[in-house]
């Protein structure tokens, strides 16, 4: 399947509609999906705010987002590096809101977003993670050498949003993100 991207979500699907929502409609919003999609998230700048799925909502004049992790450090990060890239690029006048509701879920994680978590050594949830039946039960994948020999060291890793695993096939200690 291919990832939601931002330049391919208007060709319409054979009943005509928009193949799938997306958060950007307009010339104008479009512009702040691509001055976000540049916006990396604060603790994993190898993601952007875009590829995480952070950004629910893109309109001219407002942009929703819902963070990762309720009460992470980075949620106010994450707000003020969105506002510093829109105000450098003219759209000081949109602003930002956020929202909980639905709360975030790693099945957001765009399949760009994984395939760059796991380029950076770190492990991606597996898709439909957030469903309850298969929260924080099935293995890990290393990414480094792929093996799903892994055990859980530690519920808490390097920040609040990931938890410490290591590889028993190479030895590897890795970040993985929690399911939620
Ligand atoms: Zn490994």
């Amino acid at each position: 399947m291919q990832p939601p991207s931002w330049t391919a979500r208007v060709s319409p699907a054979k009943d005509g509609r928009a193949e799938r929502k997306s958060p950007a409609r307009t010339p104008a919003s479009q512009e702040i999906a691509r001055i976000l999609a540049q916006v990396p998230d604060p603790e994993i700048p190898c993601v952007s705010v875009i590829d995480l799925g952070i950004v629910r909502e893109i309109e001219p004049d407002r942009v929703i987002i819902t963070p990762t992790y309720t009460g992470c450090p980075a949620t106010i990060a994450i707000e003020q590096a969105i506002r510093a890239a829109l105000d450098a690029r003219g759209f000081g006048g949109v602003a930002i809101e956020t929202t909980l509701t639905p709360p975030w879920t790693t099945d957001w994680i765009s399949d760009e977003g994984r395939e760059k978590l796991r380029a950076y050594g770190i492990a991606p949830p597996p898709k439909g993670a957030g469903a309850a039946s298969l929260k924080n039960v099935a293995a890990a994948e290393c990414p480094r050498c792929g093996s799903t020999d892994t055990e859980e060291i530690s519920r808490f890793g390097s920040t609040p949003c990931k938890a410490l695993w290591r590889c028993r096939a190479c030895a590897e200690p890795f970040d993985r993100f929690k399911c939620h």
